[in-house]
């Protein structure tokens, strides 16, 4: 896929919500669509979420030149905790318990990122840093793992919804909270051109 469709589909919401949605439902090629064929989409795509800066999607794409193998693992691990994420959120948008296997498979990289995060001070103020990230393939996974824990366990949790018309996770932030659709302009029109169409069907018969 070029990389210029990658882009098209990035929302801006949660970062940890636009990163599973790189797993997109289209309803034109069905079933689900993975935009992540290899390691360097994954780094394109961070860049646009801001998980990742120019410098390091620079070092990054460096580094996986240097070993085919390591960042295929590394690619492996990223889908991981992607896919994990999908099912947690979406159970959460259906209100359903999600499964211990996929709290095992967060936990499991929320432990890696918590080895990796302290705090400095510099002449900019303290600060949280992530610390060791040189040499390493899939440091990325660390901001992802604990930006997903931190909304788990936060109230805004109970707002994950599943959109109705392309099956995107969005956060529902309208003050009634009964939002449908991850974008009334697209998905929303789309529903309501739908629904003109069937009941203008069912008039004619
Ligand atoms: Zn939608």
């Amino acid at each position: 896929m070029m990389m210029t469709d990658i882009y098209a589909y990035v929302k801006y919401s949660d970062p940890c919500l636009d990163f599973v949605n790189s797993k997109v439902w289209n309803t034109r090629i069905e079933p689900f669509t993975d935009l992540f064929s290899g390691y360097e989409d994954v780094v394109h795509w961070l860049r646009q979420l801001n998980i990742l800066g120019d410098t390091d999607v620079e070092s990054l794409l460096q580094l996986a030149k240097k070993d085919a193998r390591e960042t295929q693992k590394a690619f492996e691990k990223i889908i991981t905790l992607r896919d994990a994420n999908y099912r947690l959120f979406t159970a959460i948008a259906h209100q359903q318990t999600p499964s211990n296997k996929e709290f095992e498979i967060l936990n499991h990289y929320l432990q890696e990122a918590m080895r990796h995060r302290i705090v400095t001070s510099s002449t900019e103020g303290i600060r949280w840093t992530w610390i060791n990230k040189e040499g390493s393939l899939d440091w990325m996974l660390w901001p992802l793992a604990l930006s997903t824990a931190e909304l788990l366990t936060s109230d805004r949790v109970q707002r994950i919804r599943e959109c109705s018309g392309c099956y995107w996770l969005f956060m529902d932030n309208s003050r009634n909270g009964m939002r449908r659709w991850c974008d009334m302009k697209t998905c929303g029109n789309r529903a309501k051109a739908h629904r003109h169409y069937e009941r203008a069907k069912i008039s004619k018969i």
